[in-house]
């Protein structure tokens, strides 16, 4: 998985394509990410008790990780994500600009 909470990411696909936003969580078994604000899906949801109103509840769906484009920090685009070895350390790096992310 080469992203994490708070990055910011491009959609790439779905309704909200060109749209950048922040993950907000990432689910490594699925292969997927939540993004603040999008992908949203509408949940109708019924009166439980009596007095209660039924209501409609906006609620980001995940999103495939590969839909997304991690944005790079310094150049501001969206980028692929690779790797550099600083020490014993992994670092991410924009495959464009060679920054660390
Ligand atoms: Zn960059």
């Amino acid at each position: 998985m080469k992203l994490k909470r708070g990055d910011n990411v491009k959609m790439l696909s779905g309704k909200d394509r060109g749209k950048t936003g922040k993950v907000s969580l990432v689910l490594p078994e699925d292969g997927k990410v939540v993004v603040e604000g999008l992908n949203m899906i509408k949940r109708h949801v019924r009166a439980r008790k009596q007095g209660q109103k039924g209501q409609i509840v906006s609620k980001e769906r995940a999103v495939s990780a590969s839909s997304v484009a991690l944005v790079c920090k310094s150049c501001g685009k969206p980028t692929r994500v690779g790797y550099k070895m600083t020490g014993e350390s992994k670092a991410r790096i924009c495959k464009k600009c060679g920054a660390e992310i």
